[in-house]
């Protein structure tokens, strides 16, 4: 049968161990936890050219965030299993990492067709202290209605630990290519309200595997809503202007969207199931809205919000610091604490 791996059954005291023979590899560093952001696109190019194009506006908008709030980041573009590949590649990919970086507390997975859209706002990531896996979503669709869009699993933090193994181990069956994803595909459509015909994704099987073993699981689980760490492209890309307007960057949710996820779109694929000019459109939208705020600093910002140019804000100066001062995010970001 199929495994992750070897079982691994003792790995919070061996990483214990590890980190306090390894102290110039802390897991908190004054206090806060290691976090490493994993992202990864598939070893080929794209179908279609554009979609390379808007891969590296991904990569470059993760590349800046995670600058901006001291987050290391992985990006990853082999395939490290034959059988779990395509949207299920993220589970052997963070098994892997989990055991090569013990020093890492905290694996944030994020799709590469989710972009960070408030530069600003930090994680709170000391309310996650309790928990192992954090994950947007809502309660009630996923116990009550059991909806297969009750959580989202294209951005999600997962705990470095024993926990967090046996979870992927749990999580993974359904995942095996072929007639097994196919059937799998099948019972959770069954079980799931609202979820269209297709095979077993990775998705719908955690929110089946949470929903029927959540005894097992769920006191381990944060379901997070408070904010954006998931949202969808759809009812935000269209508000950018109004938001601009009457809010400002650090809220994190409807009024600033922390992260605006093209669910649906496939612009490195062949078919999607939206239209691929509106897509694009829409991408090159919540790109330029995070970028300007990454421009800010420098004294720039995008003409339009659909223009990959640029116009100055302020005229240079010969007193550079203040403006550092004013305007570098890292001075004024929220703190998570
Ligand atoms: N992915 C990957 N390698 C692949 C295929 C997908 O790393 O060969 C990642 C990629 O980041 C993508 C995510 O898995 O955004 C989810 O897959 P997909 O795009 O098929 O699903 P969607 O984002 O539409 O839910
Ligand atoms: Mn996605």
């Amino acid at each position: 049968t199929y495994s992750l791996g070897p079982k691994i059954r003792n790995w919070d005291e061996e990483r214990k161990v590890w980190l306090s023979k390894n102290p110039e590899f802390p897991n908190f560093i004054n206090g806060k936890p290691r976090i490493l952001l994993v992202s990864g696109s598939p070893p080929n190019p794209c179908d279609n050219a554009i979609g390379d194009h808007y891969l590296l506006k991904g990569v470059k908008n993760k590349i800046d965030y995670c600058r901006i709030h001291g987050i290391e980041i992985v990006y990853n573009m082999a395939q490290l299993d034959n059988e779990m590949v395509g949207y299920w590649s993220k589970l052997p990919l963070i098994r892997r990492l989990m055991l090569s970086h013990p020093e890492v507390e905290w694996i944030w997975w994020m799709d590469s067709d989710a972009l960070f859209t408030d530069m600003s706002f930090g994680i709170p990531v000391n309310k996650y202290n309790d928990y192992n896996l954090v994950v947007h979503g809502y309660k009630d669709l996923l116990l009550k209605q059991k909806s297969w869009i009750a959580l989202n699993t294209g951005s999600f933090f997962i705990r470095n630990s024993q926990w967090s193994l046996d979870l992927l181990d749990a999580w993974a069956p359904m995942g095996l290519k072929g007639s097994v994803r196919e059937e799998a595909g099948k019972i959770l459509t069954a079980k799931l309200k609202g979820r269209p015909r297709f095979e077993a994704d990775d998705q719908s099987a955690l929110i089946h595997l949470l929903i029927s073993k959540k005894e097992e699981w769920m006191d381990k689980v944060f379901v997070e809503n408070s904010y954006y760490l998931h949202g969808y492209w759809a009812g935000l890309v269209d508000r950018y202007e109004e938001m601009i307007e009457k809010y400002h960057p650090g809220l994190g949710d409807e009024r600033w969207p922390f992260v605006t996820h093209f669910v649906g779109c496939k612009p490195c694929g062949s078919y999607g199931d939206y239209p691929a000019e509106r897509c694009l459109k829409s991408m090159e939208r919540a790109f330029n809205f995070a970028d300007n705020q990454v421009l800010k600093l420098y004294g720039f910002k995008h003409r339009g919000l659909v223009s990959p140019n640029i116009k100055r804000i302020r005229n240079e100066t010969v007193t550079p610091l203040v403006t550092v001062n004013q305007f570098d995010i890292r001075h004024s970001r929220q703190h998570s604490s």
